[in-house]
C-alpha cells in the first residue's frame, strides 16, 4: 500500500493515531472528525495515500470513484442521505486543505446553506 510515513492520515488509517471508526473498507476508511463542523462530520479517505482529489482521479481513478461510494454509503449509515449532505474535497491551502492525503469531508445533520457563509 502507497504510504507517506509522515502523513497523518496514512497513521490514522494504520491505526497508529487512534480515530473514532464509522467504515473499514477494503481500500477506504471513514472516521469522525476531531473538530466536526456539523451534527454529522466524517472524513473519508484512501487507505493508500493520495494528496489530492487531482492526484488519485489521475493516478487511480477507480480508487477516486470508490472514494465517493464510500462518502455515499456513510451518509446513508449515519441517516442523512435522506436529507442531503455535502461532500467537501478542500483542494490547496488556499481552500481550507491541511491535510495533504485526500480526504472527503461527509457533513449534514442540519441546513447545509450554500453558499456557506
Ligand atoms: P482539511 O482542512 O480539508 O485538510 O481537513 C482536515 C480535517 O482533518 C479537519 O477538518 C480536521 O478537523 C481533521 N483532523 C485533523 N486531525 C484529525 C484527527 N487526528 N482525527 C480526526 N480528524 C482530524
Amino acid at each position: 500500500m502507497a504510504r507517506d510515513n509522515d502523513c497523518l492520515f496514512c497513521k490514522i488509517v494504520a491505526g497508529e493515531i487512534p480515530s473514532t471508526v464509522v467504515r473499514d473498507g477494503e481500500r477506504t476508511f471513514a472516521f469522525r472528525d476531531v473538530n466536526p463542523q456539523a451534527p454529522v462530520h466524517v472524513l473519508v479517505v484512501p487507505k493508500d495515500h493520495h494528496p489530492n482529489a487531482e492526484a488519485i482521479a489521475t493516478e487511480d481513478p477507480a480508487l477516486a470513484a470508490e472514494l465517493l461510494r464510500e462518502s455515499a454509503e456513510v451518509a446513508k449509515g449515519e441517516g442523512i442521505a435522506e436529507s442531503g449532505y455535502r461532500i467537501v474535497l478542500n483542494t490547496g491551502s488556499g481552500a481550507g486543505q491541511t491535510v495533504w492525503h485526500v480526504h472527503a469531508h461527509v457533513l449534514g445533520g442540519r441546513p447545509m446553506h450554500w453558499p456557506p457563509g
